[in-house]
């Protein structure tokens, strides 16, 4: 579950902080995210240093996300550079890299990734936005147009009869489908297996209890 992040730490809050060499970063291109795949064929989560940029150099569009315990985490929006070792994989490939925290930090890096793709430029009069200093920010310079990230609040309820558990049969997309991989089947379904048949779960609406 979500919640299996313990014994590390996630702590959201935002910070004006530039990167250090040795920091980790999350990088997308839709939904792949870059690793480092060691010789032995060991994925992790990258540092800048592994982008190889000359000593005192440092990516200006690194972006802080937060911090796993004291250590701080960015985004680097736009592309990486090509790197040896380095390789965009499905972010569903986030499971059980390198360090551990990585897989449960990399849905919230992907939500502020798309965050800030999706809000490049001003919704009130279309001039490109810019980073707020000191919060989790964008700011117009021409009209002053504030936007910060959407709240969206989500309670997960489990609804059972005797050993059955109600799931919803819907038509998934890529996205959702996605999510239903890292968090449903991943998790959930290793604690008690609930999955929903798969043909079953193509039709809009309906619910059914899964004996699975
Ligand atoms: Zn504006």
């Amino acid at each position: 579950m979500i919640q299996d992040i313990s014994p590390y730490r996630l702590d959201t809050a935002y910070r004006d902080t530039v990167p250090a060499p040795d920091d980790r970063f999350f990088s997308f291109q839709g939904e792949d995210v870059l690793l480092r795949e060691g010789e032995d064929g060991c994925r992790s989560l990258p540092s800048f240093r592994d982008l190889q940029y000359p000593a005192g150099g440092m990516p200006r569009q690194a972006v802080f996300l937060f911090r796993v315990d004291k250590e701080p985490v960015f985004l680097l929006d736009g592309a990486a550079p090509g790197c040896r070792g380095l390789r965009y994989l499905p972010v569903c490939g986030l499971k059980g890299i390198l360090p551990g925290w990585a897989f449960f930090t990399g849905v919230t890096a992907l939500h502020l990734n798309h965050w800030y793709g999706n809000n490049r430029y001003c919704g009130r009069c279309g001039s490109a936005v810019e980073k707020k200093m000191g919060q989790r920010a964008l700011v117009c310079p021409d009209c002053g147009n504030t936007v910060y990230p959407c709240i969206a609040p989500v309670v997960m309820v489990a609804v059972i009869n005797g050993d059955k558990l109600l799931m919803p049969r819907m038509t998934l997309t890529r996205w959702k489908w996605m999510m239903r991989k890292i968090f449903l089947d991943r998790h959930i379904g290793a604690a008690g297996d609930c999955r929903p048949s798969s043909k079953a779960n193509t039709q809009e609406g309906a619910m059914k209890w899964d004996e699975s």
